[in-house]
């Protein structure tokens, strides 16, 4: 249900952004009192920084902004926990408060002028907003590639992401609501916040460099999180196993089948057939029962993910409050 002059929260977290915070945290208040003066969004819209545990003086630098205006907000997490719990935190915290939040990196890399098409998609009934970068040509040659086949290796394997999208995004306090009661540990908001649906769209947006500072996500975060994104969205890597036990099994039928006919036929040492006979039947039992075992087990792992089995969207006898 889009809301006219709806309270926007950006939630932006930071780890170790002394350098570059300076330079952005302008840049937000300016697009913030741009949108309000517009009349887009209301005037109780708030600028929520998130300190993800940062070891330098990132959390001085928000408190200072925090007295300075009251558009700054800040929370900081106890220590540490990267990048997508932080966004969650930030979110987490906002969805009482606010109408729609958008999150955004703090160092300047993703257009903010992105954020009118994403107010104006919300404002014609979207609850999710996702920030598409069109071009990459900023990035050197190995963060496209590596980022590019992150991608596409998420996809494959089962784990369905939005296409070079990353965490810059519009969400409604409404799906945000719905988001909360996936009540997995291990997040991956990417792939996360497609499965709680509602009607949504993509805003382009050209990616520019960082203005200050340094890369948290070297090549070994990277695979990390795509790692953490596939185990934690497809069983596809256990369904590979069960295909390869069935595939092995059969294989191993075939030979005893062929170790039975060698010894009929007569050509073989005593003994042998008997003993291809044993190792093979084994070795197709076991894997296929791995099999069977591995599909089991990526039940018990959906389940204990207790993720909503479902979520709606419209009742005819809610009103849009346009
Ligand atoms: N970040 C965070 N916790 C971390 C690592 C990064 O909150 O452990 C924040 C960081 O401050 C930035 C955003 O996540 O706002 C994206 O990080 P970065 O720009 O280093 O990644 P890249 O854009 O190079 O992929
Ligand atoms: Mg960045």
């Amino acid at each position: 249900m889009t809301k006219n002059n709806p309270i926007l929260y950006i939630i932006i977290p930071c780890y170790n952004e002394e350098r570059v915070l300076p330079i952005t945290c302008g840049m937000f208040l300016e697009k913030l009192n741009g949108l309000i003066g517009a009349g887009k969004i209301s005037e109780d819209s708030r600028i929520l920084f998130v300190n993800d545990g940062s070891k330098d003086g990132t959390w001085d630098i928000i408190c200072r902004l925090a007295g300075e205006d009251s558009h700054y907000i800040g929370i900081a997490q106890s220590r540490n926990r990267g990048h997508q719990n932080a966004v969650l935190a930030g979110l987490m915290e906002a969805k009482d408060k606010c109408d729609i939040t958008i999150s955004i990196d703090c160092d300047g890399q993703d257009d903010l002028n992105a954020m009118d098409a994403m107010v104006d998609a919300y404002l014609n009934g979207c609850e999710i907003v996702y920030g598409v970068r069109s071009r990459r040509d900023t990035d050197t040659f190995f963060k496209r590639f590596t980022a590019e086949s992150f991608y596409k290796l998420l996809n494959w394997m089962g784990a369905e992401v939005v296409f070079n999208h990353a965490d810059y995004r519009l969400i409604s306090s409404r799906a945000l609501v719905e988001l909360a009661n996936f009540r997995e540990v291990n997040i991956f908001l990417r792939g996360m916040v497609p499965l709680v649906g509602f009607k949504s769209t993509s805003v382009y947006y050209e990616r520019h460099e960082r203005l200050a500072g340094e890369s948290h996500y070297p090549l070994r975060k990277m695979l990390a999180l795509a790692f953490d994104g596939i185990t934690s969205l497809s069983l596809k890597p256990i369904r590979m196993i069960t295909a390869l036990g069935l595939v092995i099994a059969v294989l191993s039928f075939i030979g005893v089948i062929w170790a039975v006919v060698s010894s009929l036929v007569g050509n073989t040492v005593a003994g042998w057939a008997s003993t291809v006979c044993i190792v093979c039947l084994m070795g197709g039992i076991q894997l296929l029962c791995l099999g069977v075992i591995g599909e089991y087990i990526g039940k018990i792992y959906l389940e204990t993910k207790a993720r909503p089995r479902y979520i709606i969207s419209e009742r005819t006898w809610e009103q849009r409050e346009d």
